[in-house]
């Protein structure tokens, strides 16, 4: 036998039951008691999934009407106490005011979960948070399962990284891991009513182990797991999204019972833990990932481990599968070859299910799933719609400098300047404008077929044109077409490119009911026609004004996708560049000089451990620099990031040689810009002067503030005027008012100069 087990399941549903179920009960339609029973029976539906993979634990405690981290705020009695709710007597209304904010308090600030792009609820801790155990909603779940005759194996995230993932909050100063002796009694007392409820194993994820994590909380880990080891329960320590090689002798020597690593992500650290003595849990089907697997390479690999460690050998996915769609079965739209070459949630649970077989009763008894699971792959290597030739022989001619700009900065603004000729302190925006009910019903009548493309060209041009006509009411200076034409920045393209598939259902849960659907890179990367040249330059044809061309950046495109996993990245983000830098040859030669290629996913593509931050950051701007190989040196290339820190990266952002970055700042007073000034930065920047996530008009007083403050900084000759973002999620009244405001301060501070 071989125990085959999972740490959770996508919990939104095949279709998104749970979504729309959340937002119905928001909106009051539906009664929280209907609520439950759909997620209830969402649950029933995953555990009988696994049971029907053959799993031999299935998932508890994964499930949530949130997020598993504001669980665990509920469960350790840590929810903050500015909201003035009693942890143990919860309303379910309350818990959602947790995490959506109510008129007094905003919600728990959210961020993203490792290097993912799930987002959890961060945790608030200060120096006198008192902790208090509610496992009552585990060890529901437990029961749950229990009922329907399966074994079942809580998963709660450790006190580790529970507390390494809050933030201290409050006045006094404090190193939140002295918290750790008043959170262990509550995990005891947590650990201790699921095993009464009859768990067996339970597993504890302790993620945090595969960051750059400090020794003081390195040494933490063994009395932590010699105090929790005392109970009754088996505990299976879950790590995942690295390797944790370098901990090896510290884990090993934890009296726990078992040890589950990520082999997907770090096939190497196995050498570290083949002899480890206790269960040992091989992740090996991607739980972040939609490629079917090798399954007799993974074979491969877990045969001459399950020969040594015999029963003591589980297998797994490698995390959780929450960030994997649920069923390929319903995408009957997705090309046949791409089809077989892909495996969702249900999917991966079957290809699990063959592992076990073939361990347990040699590869013979599955001898059919594991020839189709070899076709699969054999054909996907030798696939010609994956692999062509110019691609890679294009990516190899390139000349050694094809990432550098004819001549430096210095050079190339000042023949930028001389056609542009525009005031001190220009004013542009991000890109978008309001994505009206309008536009996003023209294209959705447009996608049925219920209007022709001719149709649904003249309502984007008519959308264009007026975006252009308020632009020059508001006499702003860099104009933009607007984006109206686009669903997704990142779609947008994808859909216009080769290599590049899209799915019906393949949602993944980004925060509570938020789902995002991410492209699927399954092949090289070419643009076979023009994405936005007909637009930019309609957009142009109708002002004096330099428009502004638009693009997603390479970076950003990859990282809002799932990428293919048979070659490197690095590589797919070049080739994502390389078509990119055809449109932007294309805009040029049409006469769109201005050209902007948004790169807001940079910071979050860093890899989880410093020491592999220069190799990422030197590939990703590499691939940025590339999207403009061959621009005249008077052709002005923007980009544009989202709020993040850039300290720490500045010397990488400044090395994209952006003859202008937007950033996003005015949630940050400015401190941002800061940063950028003290660096020195070379370029020119526009910081946002004003938020643009609220419907709320900024005050020219704040504006001017601001824009103040980044004058202190960064000298006049390279400062822009601009919003932080786009506006695609804001009206048309508040946009126009609060672009008149900030281009009338801008005015004022420019006769000042
Ligand atoms: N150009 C995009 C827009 O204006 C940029 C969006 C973003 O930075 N996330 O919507
Ligand atoms: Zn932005």
């Amino acid at each position: 036998m071989t125990t085959f087990h999972l740490a959770g399941f996508p919990r939104v549903g095949a279709k998104r039951e749970l979504k729309f179920a959340q937002e119905r009960y928001w909106r009051k339609e539906l009664a929280e008691q209907d609520l439950l029973d759909i997620a209830k029976a969402l649950r029933e539906k995953n555990w009988k999934h696994q049971a029907a993979a053959n799993a031999d634990y299935v998932a508890v405690a994964d499930f949530t009407l949130y997020d598993h981290i504001l669980d665990l705020q509920v469960a350790t009695g840590a929810i903050p106490a500015r909201f003035g709710f009693d942890s143990s007597n919860l309303s379910l209304d309350q818990f959602f005011q947790l995490a959506r904010g109510n008129t007094q308090q905003h919600a728990i600030e959210m961020t993203k979960w490792f290097d993912t792009n799930y987002h959890y609820l961060v945790p608030e801790f200060h120096k006198n948070t008192e902790f208090k155990a509610n496992p009552a909603h585990y060890v529901q779940q437990l029961q749950e399962a229990q009922a329907l005759g399966l074994q079942a194996k809580p998963t709660i995230v450790g006190p580790l990284t529970f507390l390494w993932l809050g933030k201290e909050k409050g006045k006094q100063t404090f190193n939140r891991l002295d918290l750790l002796d008043k959170l262990l009694p509550v995990y005891e007392e947590i650990l201790t009513a699921l095993v009464q409820a009859g768990a067996e194993w339970i597993q504890i994820d302790e993620p945090a182990l595969t960051v750059d994590l400090p020794a003081e909380w390195v040494a933490a880990f063994k009395p932590t797991y010699e105090r929790l080891a005392k109970l009754q329960a088996k505990l299976l320590l879950a790590t995942y999204f690295g390797s944790v090689a370098e901990h090896a002798d510290l884990l090993k020597s934890l009296p726990i019972d078992g040890l589950h690593l990520d082999l997907v992500r770090a096939p190497q650290q196995i050498s570290a833990f083949a002899d480890y003595d206790k269960v040992l849990s091989l992740g090996v089907i991607d739980g972040r990932n939609i490629w079917r697997a090798n399954l007799n390479q993974v074979l491969d690999v877990v045969e001459p481990l399950k020969a040594k460690l015999g029963e003591n050998l589980w297998i797994a996915p490698s995390c959780s599968l929450l960030h994997t769609p649920f069923d390929l079965e319903v995408e009957t739209q997705l090309d046949s070859d791409l089809y077989s070459w892909l495996a969702f949630s249900l999917q991966k649970i079957q290809e699990l299910n063959v592992i076990k077989q073939a361990l347990t009763n040699g590869r013979d008894s599955v001898k059919t799933e594991l020839a189709a699971s070899q076709a699969a792959a054999d054909a996907r290597a030798g696939s010609t719609v994956i692999h062509r030739p110019e691609v890679a022989a294009r990516l190899a001619a390139l000349p050694a400098n094809a990432d550098q700009r004819q001549s430096p900065f210095a050079e190339r603004i000042k023949l930028q300047q001389a056609w542009l000729k525009l005031p001190l302190l220009p004013t542009t925006n991000i890109g978008s404008f309001p994505q009206t009910s309008e536009i996003r019903h023209a294209r959705a009548s447009f996608k049925k077929g219920a209007i022709s493309a001719a149709e649904y060209e003249a309502a984007m041009k008519k959308e264009i044109a007026y975006v252009v006509a308020q632009q020059e009411k508001l006499d702003l200076d860099v104009l933009v077409h607007g984006e109206a034409e686009r669903n997704d920045m990142v779609e947008y393209f994808g859909e216009l490119l080769d290599g590049f598939a899209f799915t019906k259902f393949g949602w993944v849960q980004s925060y509570g009911s938020r789902c995002v659907k991410p492209p699927v890179i399954f092949g090289d990367v070419v643009r076979p026609n023009p994405m936005t040249v007909s637009w930019s330059t309609y957009a142009q044809s109708l002002t004096q004004k330099p428009m502004k061309g638009m693009l997603t950046g390479p970076v950003t495109i990859l990282q809002w996708s799932f990428v293919r996993n048979d070659i490197e990245r690095s590589t797919v983000c070049k080739q994502i560049a390389l078509a990119l830098n055809d449109e932007v040859l294309d805009l040029e030669k049409a006469g769109i000089k201005i050209i902007q290629i948004d790169e807001p996913a940079i910071r979050e593509g860093l890899p989880l451990k410093r020491a592999d931050w220069n190799a990422y950051l030197n590939w990703a701007c590499e691939a940025f620099r590339l999207s403009s190989f061959g621009a005249q040196d008077s052709t002005q290339i923007h980009t544009h990031m989202c709020y993040s820190e850039f300290n720490d990266i500045l010397p990488a952002i400044a090395g994209m040689d952006a003859d202008v970055i937007t950033i996003e700042t005015s949630r940050s007073d400015m401190e941002l810009l800061t940063a950028f000034g003290d660096f020195k930065y070379p370029n020119e920047i526009g910081p946002g002067v004003y938020d643009i996530h609220s419907p709320r008009v900024p005050t020219a007083a704040e504006i001017e503030h601001l824009l103040r403050k980044a004058l202190d900084v960064i000298p006049a000759e390279r400062l822009w005027v601009n919003p932080d973002c786009g506006l695609k999620t804001r009206a048309w009244p508040e946009t126009n008012a609060a672009l008149e405001v900030m281009v009338n301060v801008t005015k004022k501070l420019r006769a000042e100069l």
